[in-house]
């Protein structure tokens, strides 16, 4: 299996492909937009995007992501599987959902502002169903809060692809490929507030329960991936918790949230 791909490496870019390969990342801490837009040009200051730039920039990104990362085909268990698990799950506040696997060694996955989830195989191999789908449900949980819009939005501030708008503001009508491949690359070093983190969770929880999975799953997840990170197969998931060491708290978060609901229903 490859490694997944967000960056290709060109002189604008000055992360390595190993660094970039582990990202989106569940936790961290939250860009400070106000900064990268300053650091920027003085273009990004007049820079106004609509819902519309954001959703093109979103689809154009995750197009650059799945050209440049083995989809694993209809054929495959990966595919079935998350065929199955997803079927009833068509759309978050009016966005349409599309659902691919990324046949990859990194243990991640990641939703976009265009409805676009991205599930690794990896994070397949190592989730029980509930688990995943608890997973899921926490990315989709980022696009239903808004996160993942704004995301795209620092992302594009702070990338080479401002430049190309011109002093005209917005985005241009035609992004080089390198432009998007730095778009890529910046979207998925964005890091989410811990704020952000946890509505995702609850939103993760809610979905979870919603559509008929084990309410300890988005809870066992996230243990499972927390333990995880200190133990053997730790290169991918250090990387991926180092930046959160409240995963453990979020994950009693979480069991808490399914204790409660279990004795509701009980
Ligand atoms: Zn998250």
């Amino acid at each position: 299996m490859k490694k997944f791909i967000a960056a290709i490496v060109t002189i604008t870019i000055s992360i390595s492909l190993s660094e970039a390969s582990a990202q989106f990342k569940i936790g961290g801490k939250s860009i400070d937009a106000g900064k990268l837009i300053k650091a920027s040009s003085n273009v990004a200051t007049a820079v106004k995007l609509s819902d519309d730039d954001v959703a093109r920039l979103c689809r154009e990104s995750v197009e650059w992501m799945d050209a440049n990362n083995p989809v694993a085909d209809d054929t495959t268990e990966y595919c079935a599987r998350l065929k199955r698990l997803t079927a009833n799950i068509k759309e978050v506040n009016g966005i349409p959902l599309n659902f691919k696997v990324y046949h990859v060694t990194d243990i991640n996955a990641f939703a976009c502002a265009d409805g676009s989830v991205r599930v690794f195989s990896s994070l397949m191999d190592i989730m029980d169903d509930d688990e995943l789908m608890g997973v899921i449900g926490h990315e989709i949980g980022h696009v239903a809060g808004g996160h993942s819009k704004a995301a795209m939005k620092t992302a594009y501030l702070s990338s080479a692809a401002v430049e190309a708008a011109g002093a005209a503001g917005g985005v241009a009508q035609q992004l080089s490929e390198s432009a998007i491949a730095d778009l890529a690359v910046k979207l998925t070093n964005a890091q989410f507030s811990q704020k952000q983190e946890s509505e995702a969770d609850e939103y993760g929880f809610q979905f979870a329960v919603a559509n008929g999975f084990d309410p300890y799953g988005p809870s066992n997840a996230l243990k499972k991936l927390s333990d995880m990170s200190g133990g053997a197969k730790a290169s991918a998931l250090q990387k991926m918790f180092s930046s959160h060491p409240d995963s453990q708290k979020r994950s009693a978060r979480l069991k808490e949230m399914a204790d409660e609901y279990t004795a509701k229903t009980r």
